[in-house]
């Protein structure tokens, strides 16, 4: 059975390892090209985009694709809105993997906001030192909050300066520990965090420092995408494609 696997997060990562040695099944890795090195997975794969709804058709019916799951980052919504279209009208059955969101815990000061303007306009006219833990593509919008001081964690250097007046940059690929990213929001003296509602434990790190810290975060809820049946875990997935395998496997 082919099986396409839209990727680039760590369930994936977990997803593809847990069937890699499933001779039923034929599993492709597809990558959006965000990073500049991908961990090489133990699949096959592919990088980049497939040209809209038509492009993801037609790479279904050349590939032959029997089935769909869906792993992407639960902020990337467009994607995942083209894979509900381009399985309906390929008839190929789709499942998502997406984790559930974090909640709100007791000492969590969040101020949940709906998009990344909100989460500029949050932060006040006040000038601030910010923590923005959202990704290379986004910071544009913060450009017009120039009163602030960002800290910046990136995947990768960035190849051209930041959009930012004011911007500290580490480098470094999660999963992150809540001692480190701790020690990192006290040495920047952040006196607030920006953040996605990814849920998971790779970026978990920055929610539960900024707790320990009493620093606010705030959270932006996650986008809405077209309804598709979903699954919170890679052993559900794992069953729907009928894989077998070690009870290790299974409880993965
Ligand atoms: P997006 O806005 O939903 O997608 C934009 C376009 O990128 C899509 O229309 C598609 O192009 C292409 N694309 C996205 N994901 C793809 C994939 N897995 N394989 C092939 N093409 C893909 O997505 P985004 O927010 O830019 O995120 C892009 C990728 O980065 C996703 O795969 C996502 O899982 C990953 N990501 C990971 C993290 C993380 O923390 N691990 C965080 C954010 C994003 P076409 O229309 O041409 O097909």
């Amino acid at each position: 059975m082919r099986v396409l696997i839209l990727g680039g997060t760590a369930d994936a990562n977990r997803l593809v390892a847990a069937m890699a040695d499933d001779p039923r099944i034929d599993a492709i890795l597809s990558y959006a090209g965000r990073t500049e090195n991908p961990t090489p997975p133990p699949v096959s794969w592919r990088v980049g985009g497939f040209g809209g709804i038509d492009g993801l058709v037609a790479y279904l019916r050349a590939e032959q694709i029997a089935r769909v799951v869906d792993a992407t980052h639960p902020f990337a919504a467009q994607i995942s809105a083209h894979a509900v279209a381009a399985c309906a009208v390929a008839a190929v059955p789709l499942l998502a993997l997406e984790r559930p969101p974090w909640q709100r815990m007791p000492g969590d000061r969040w101020i949940e906001v709906d998009d990344l303007a909100a989460a500029a306009a949050a932060l006040g006219a006040t000038p601030r030192r910010v923590f923005l833990g959202i990704g290379r593509q986004h910071l544009e919008t913060f450009a017009g909050c120039p009163q602030h001081a960002y800290l910046v964690r990136l995947v990768d250097p960035p190849r051209a300066p930041l959009p930012l007046r004011e911007a500290e940059v580490i480098v470094a690929r999660g999963p992150f520990e809540r001692a480190g990213d701790r020690a990192m929001l006290r040495d920047y003296r952040a006196d607030i965090v920006v953040a996605r509602n990814a849920g998971g434990h790779a970026a978990f790190a920055k929610i539960e420092a900024a707790r320990d810290l009493a620093l606010p975060v705030v959270m932006l809820r996650r986008p809405v995408i077209p309804a598709r049946p979903k699954v919170e875990t890679v052993a559900e997935v794992l069953r729907w494609l009928g894989h077998d395998g070690t009870p290790a496997e299974r409880g993965v």
